[in-house]
């Protein structure tokens, strides 16, 4: 199905960058996203990030800027960490942090100085580049320890965990991560945080939407700061934000400006407070179980089929699939599923005997296939085109793979994308 031109304006002044953007409605239209960090964001998401509020300078805080003609910023960066504040629970939000890594060098600006120990998940066993990995800033500025989990289980071993936290001290520990497919429990965190002398961050970049859907357990009260993106399960523009209880509100706000940032992006901060507006609704709590419900489908889906999942299934939106006895690598999987119209990222899976580069996993999700409005029921056909796709990957059958481009195409043209231009 052939989306409509859009976008007049832009096609006028540069058509070429027009027909790139009408290309990626195309693909974003015909394909079956499971990259589990991306979404779909709705209409009204798009138009206040498309806004004249992206021409106003606004370093400061609300009632507290250094640029006059605030009237409407202050009030619009109040509503987003209002809203912020009621839906997760929390006493503070700051919400200029420019995107989830930033707001991570906040935190340790915040509580940490260089040269002191950090603890988090290591990257290849799930963890976030900003949790202390060695190429990040984090890694280099700070000395990172990292934990795991368990080869046997995919778990995170707490007894790990505690005896770590212990023999190292660290100033902060960071929880969440990118390739969690299992519920984490935030009061084992705390518990480990309150015996060692840490600083426990909370970063649910991939899971906030499911918190505030009440389709995973809050960080609240365990957590002392809460890290998110906007832009996963939440559904929002691309940005972030940091909660915490009343006694670190001032160290983070100082810590994200002046310390780190400049002016915030207030076409952003709209969008956050629409996104943060759309995800306090009723229909967003069916949605946030609807992922999760969508995940375990596809789960059990491929499990039948004869997939290796990490841990053996999920809790929440994700899925991390080690190909090893499928005899694919994850890369050439990804990009031949790519090629069937399944976008998806090769990952690593925990103790990953292949390299980063080149690893034995795929990761999948469903925020995206639910925001289009695919359910349970569908599942086991998504399962079986990425089998399908994962055999054609190993015997180099473009022709299957091109068969299931159509059937995909198909099926997503009965669930129109949100925020796509349609007739
Ligand atoms: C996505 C993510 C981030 C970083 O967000 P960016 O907006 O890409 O900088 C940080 N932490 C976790 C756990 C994430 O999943």
């Amino acid at each position: 199905m052939t989306l409509p031109l859009s976008h007049p304006a832009l096609s006028a002044t540069d058509p070429e960058l027009a027909a790139l953007v009408g290309a990626e409605e195309q693909l974003q239209a015909d394909t079956l996203r499971l990259i589990p960090s991306e979404n779909y964001v709705s209409q009204a998401v798009l138009e206040a990030s498309g806004t004249v509020l992206q021409n106003k300078y606004s370093e400061g805080y609300a009632g507290r800027r250094y640029y006059e003609g605030q009237q409407n910023i202050d009030q619009v960066e109040r509503l987003a960490a209002d809203r912020a504040k009621a839906l997760f629970g929390v006493d503070h939000a700051n919400v200029q942090p420019y995107s989830g890594s930033p707001a991570n060098l906040a935190v340790y600006l915040a509580f940490a100085e260089p040269g002191d120990t950090v603890m988090g998940m290591a990257l290849p066993m799930g963890g976030h580049l900003t949790h202390g990995w060695g190429v990040s800033a984090t890694g280099k500025w700070f000395r990172g320890v990292q934990y795991g989990v368990r080869h046997d289980t995919g778990l995170i071993d707490f007894d790990e965990v505690r005896d770590l936290a212990l023999k190292e001290r660290p100033k902060l520990i960071f929880c969440g991560g990118t390739a969690l497919p299992r519920t984490i429990d935030f009061a084992a965190f705390a518990e480990i945080a309150r015996e060692s002398g840490a600083v426990l961050v909370a970063d649910v970049a991939h899971i906030a939407g499911l918190i505030a859907g009440g389709a995973h357990p809050s960080p609240v009260p365990h957590a002392d700061v809460i890290s998110t993106t906007t832009h996963k399960t939440l559904r929002g523009p691309r940005g972030a934000m940091l909660m915490s209880r009343e006694e670190h509100a001032k160290a983070i706000d100082k810590a994200v400006f002046p310390g780190l940032q400049g002016g915030p992006h207030n076409q952003t901060t709209a969008a956050i407070a629409v996104a943060l507006h759309e995800a306090a609704q009723p229909s967003f709590r069916d949605y946030a179980h609807a992922v999760v419900a969508n995940a375990r489908a596809l789960a059990d889906a491929l499990l039948a089929r004869g997939f290796e999942l990490v841990s053996g299934g999920t809790d929440n939106h994700l899925i991390l699939m080690d190909l090893t006895p499928k005899d694919v690598p994850g890369k050439v999987a990804a990009k031949a599923l790519d090629r069937a119209g399944i976008v998806v990222n090769y990952n690593t899976v925990p103790y990953d005997p292949r390299k980063p580069f080149d690893p034995s996993g795929v990761r999948i999700g469903t925020p995206s296939l639910t925001s289009r409005g695919l359910t349970a029921a569908h599942m086991p056909t998504v399962a079986e085109w990425i089998d399908r796709g994962v055999t054609a990957a190993r015997t180099g059958d473009e022709d299957a793979l091109a068969a299931i481009r159509a059937e995909v195409a198909d099926l997503m043209a009965a669930f129109p994308a949100p925020g796509l231009p349609t007739d």
